[in-house]
């Protein structure tokens, strides 16, 4: 029988340990759904139960390891508790909203998780709220280089002032004449967004 890892050390020297409340993840091979995975005692085990195990010892009949965290290959016992299969299937579900709400961040969002945080609320009430893990708000909290993942929509550039035909024919023929954009935009008091999409033909084409 081939024993890759068959003791607790090992496995816990496979985990990137971190502090008590962080995800510890496997920092090993990981299957489709991203659980950590592990050949232990002649068998494919998955690597939150090992760790809930090990701490906790054996898993009761009927029971399933769980994730506090959504982190499918997080070892932390801290993170892991005991459910039914129903705890599993409404844990699952509740992990596929959070996952949909997770991508698109708006920047309004952005802004709401930091005066939450600047407020006092906690990482985790916070994190709830808007569907995402922790360690985002974290990170969105301390004002790391933080991008939105969806722009504003694109009339954040506004017009300043209406375009008449007449500007709009002078800014084609400027661009044809080869002025650049920001140039053009400073001549006409607009945003060099504007000239492109006249350039582009957005604005003015039907006029
Ligand atoms: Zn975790």
């Amino acid at each position: 029988m081939k024993r890759w890892c068959n003791d607790e050390p090992r496995f816990w020297a496979r985990v990137d340990r971190r502090g008590p409340n962080d995800c510890w993840l496997w920092t090993r091979s990981v299957n489709s759904s991203g659980y950590g995975q592990m050949q232990y005692s002649g068998r494919v085990r998955r690597t939150h139960q090992l760790a809930w195990s090990f701490v906790n010892g054996p898993i009761p009949p009927g029971l399933q390891v769980l994730h506090r965290c959504d982190n499918p290959p997080c070892c932390n016992p801290a993170h892991l508790f005991l459910g039914t299969h129903a705890d599993n299937m409404r844990d699952m579900a509740q992990k596929g909203r959070a996952a949909r709400a997770q991508s698109p961040l708006t920047s309004e969002q952005v802004r709401e998780i930091q005066a939450l945080a600047h407020a006092g609320l906690g990482r985790r009430e916070i994190a709830g709220r808007f569907g995402v893990h922790p360690d985002t708000v974290s990170k969105i909290s301390r004002g790391r280089a933080w991008k939105p993942l969806t722009e504003e929509p694109a009339a954040a550039a506004p017009l300043r002032q209406p375009l008449s035909t007449d500007s709009i024919a002078e800014i084609r023929r400027l661009l044809s004449a080869g002025l650049s954009r920001s140039e053009i935009a400073r001549r006409f008091g607009v945003n060099p967004t504007t000239v492109g999409r006249i350039r582009m033909g957005r604005i003015g084409a039907a006029a």
